[in-house]
């Protein structure tokens, strides 16, 4: 999976590090490192983590595009007025 954090919206609060420390630690008082490809095992920790940030500076799977094209044969049928 992947992991983006807005670093120009981390506060620093640290929230993500107490919820998923194996993918998000503090690195002294305000910088946070993370792993930018988290293993899926560790999705609901980054999920928890993510709804908890205050500043929601923490993105999850958003860089590789939807997994479900939007357009062609397979794109989902819009429903249609009966
Ligand atoms: S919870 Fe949000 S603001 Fe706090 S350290 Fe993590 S990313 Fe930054």
């Amino acid at each position: 999976m992947r992991v983006v954090v807005d670093l120009s919206r981390c506060e620093g609060y640290a929230q993500c590090a107490f919820l998923a420390p194996d993918v998000f630690r503090m690195h002294g008082e305000e910088a946070l490192m993370y792993h930018p490809n988290a293993d899926d095992a560790q999705r609901d920790q980054v999920l928890r983590a993510a709804a908890a940030c205050p500043v929601q500076a923490i993105l999850v799977d958003r860089l590789e595009g939807p997994d479900v094209p939007l357009e062609g044969p397979d794109a989902p049928a819009e429903a249609s007025p009966s």
